[in-house]
């Protein structure tokens, strides 16, 4: 088949490995000048890097560069997607500055994709089989309407999204207000402060930020990027040692999760900044856990960087000519540069409406089995809405889940069944993140309850073994370099045979 992909980031480009693969045709169309996403020159802001460590943010046969830090810059992560779209030769099937404007189903699972070039407008249509979906959940900055907005502007005052700071000079000699709390306004703010001639931070609420190095010297990842870690966060179904550790190892695992809360309050002396967040790290850390900043605390205490904690923008102004921010208690703060890093919008404006409204609930959440599958849409798949803490592993085994079914390899319920896991699993997801799981695409904190779901399907998890070893070691993405292989064979010829070698090859 002809698959049409749209998104050249981490989930599209393994995708289109995958089918490639599997024996199939790819078309990867993404708007931008060059492959990465999330981390394509386009979209990148200075000083951003993984959370992730190198060793988890990969993929099975594709590991980061040994020689790459342990947190990758954004361009290195971007040189690494650009080599492995060129080892396994999605290179050759990518149509770049093209936008998808609007995909139309035939109800037999074929689509066609009209697209505009986006350097001479010219449009263009191309007709696929199957239709992947991988534009990206974290793809569309939500920037707030601000009353005043164009007082603002015209005394020079300019708003951008955090993902639209893509140079750090832009700040210099400016004052600065930077909107939100997550990992991105702390990095663009440690980044805009060095050169700014005022930094502030607007927190609407405070978030809970795990220190890289616990105590200065644990790597994070020996805590929350292993089996271990995940289980201290109650899943939807208990099993083996999950049931111990919120049965009678209760008092256990909540002093090991708070912990880490204490040593973040210590080691960042949240304390004297007043910056400790409300609530217990448990619960917190749920919906958004994020990695602390380099630097970012550091500023704090020197002063080149204000926080306002529990705080909004109420509007922004212009008094005698100057551009300002007004806050919700009153206080005006100068601002030439304000940078909303508030989130993203998840949407699939191509699609029509009449394939909307099948794949989303009441509450415009997406409907999708076991992260990829819409309910009653032929031939259309979804990857990269299973955002996790091991993003590529994830999009991964999603890709060699959607291989299998589209050859009528995955073996799924009927639709009222898979309807009822699918309310079922957004039911505890509300529960168990209070909501912040961005739509249902975000499945953080249970990544590997996904993969293992996905493998479980198609019979080709791993060795229990190897999973039982990353309960205490970092969970490592080669472990996982068999299984493609291993369904590529299943499916029989027509598969590519670097699938094979691949996997034989030293990682
Ligand atoms: C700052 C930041 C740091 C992150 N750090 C981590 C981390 O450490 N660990 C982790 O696991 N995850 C991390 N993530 C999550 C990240 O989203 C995933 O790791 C991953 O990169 C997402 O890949 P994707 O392919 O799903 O989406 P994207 O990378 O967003 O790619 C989607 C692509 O689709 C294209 N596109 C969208 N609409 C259209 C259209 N209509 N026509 C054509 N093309 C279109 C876009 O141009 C884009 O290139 C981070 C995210 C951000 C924003």
């Amino acid at each position: 088949m002809r698959i049409g992909i749209i998104g050249a980031g981490v989930a599209g480009l393994t995708t289109a490995k995958t089918l490639l693969q599997a024996g199939h045709e790819v078309l990867v169309v993404d708007r931008t000048p060059d492959v990465g996403g999330v981390w394509s020159a386009t979209r990148r802001y200075p000083g951003v890097t993984t959370q992730s460590a190198k060793a988890t943010y990969g993929f099975s046969d594709f590991p980061m560069p040994r020689d790459y830090p342990e947190w990758p810059t954004g361009a290195q992560v971007q040189a690494w997607l650009v080599a492995y779209a060129e080892k396994f030769g999605v290179d050759r099937h990518l149509r770049l500055n093209t936008e998808v404007l609007r995909a139309a189903g035939d109800n037999a699972g074929g689509w066609t994709l009209e697209l505009r070039d986006t350097r001479d407008g010219v449009n263009s249509t191309e007709t696929v089989d199957r239709l992947l979906v991988a534009n990206g959940v974290f793809c569309e900055p939500a920037v707030p309407q601000f009353a005043g907005l164009d007082e603002f502007t015209a005394a020079g005052g300019q708003l951008l999204a955090g993902t639209e700071v893509q140079d750090a000079g832009q700040a210099r000699g400016r004052h600065v207000v930077v909107v939100g709390y997550g990992k991105s306004a702390c990095d663009v703010t440690v980044e805009l402060s060095a050169t700014a001639a005022s930094t502030h931070v607007i927190a609407r609420q405070l978030l809970w930020k795990v220190p890289r190095k616990i105590g200065g010297v644990v790597n994070f990842k020996f805590l929350l990027l292993t089996r271990l870690g995940e289980a201290l966060f109650r899943y939807a179904h208990l099993r083996g040692m999950e049931k111990f550790l919120h049965g009678p190892g209760n008092g256990l695992r909540r002093r090991m999760l708070n912990s880490l809360g204490t040593a973040s309050v210590r080691q960042f002396k949240l304390e004297q900044l007043d910056l400790v967040p409300r609530g217990r790290m448990e619960d917190i850390v749920k919906g958004a856990i994020g990695l602390a900043s380099e630097g970012f605390f550091e500023g704090v205490e020197a002063g080149r960087i204000v926080v306002h904690r529990d705080m909004t923008i109420s509007r922004l102004l212009a008094e005698d000519g100057v551009p300002y921010a007004e806050l919700a208690d009153g206080t005006r703060v100068r601002a030439d540069l304000v940078v909303c890093a508030t989130g993203f919008t998840q949407g699939v404006p191509f699609l029509d409406r009449g394939v909307q409204d099948r794949l989303f609930d009441e509450r415009s959440n997406f409907m999708l089995y076991r992260q990829i599958l819409p309910l009653g849409v032929p031939g259309l798949y979804f990857n990269g809405y299973n955002s996790s803490f091991f993003s590529p592993l994830n999009a991964e085994m999603a890709a060699v889940w959607i291989a299998a079914h589209m050859v009528g390899a995955a073996p799924v319920p009927a639709p009222d069944v898979m309807r009822r896991v699918v309310v079922d699993q957004l039911a505890f997801m509300d529960e168990a993140t209070h909501r912040h799981h961005c739509r249902g695409t975000k499945i953080i904190p249970f990544s590997m309850h996904n993969v293992d779901e996905v493998l479980d399907d198609l019979d080709l998890n791993i060795s229990k073994r190897v999973r039982a070893s990353h309960w205490l070691n970092v969970i490592d993405p080669a472990a996982y370099r068999g299984v493609t292989p291993a369904l590529v064979r299943r499916l029989g010829p027509g598969r590519m045979p670097d699938a094979d070698r691949a996997a034989r090859e030293p990682v």
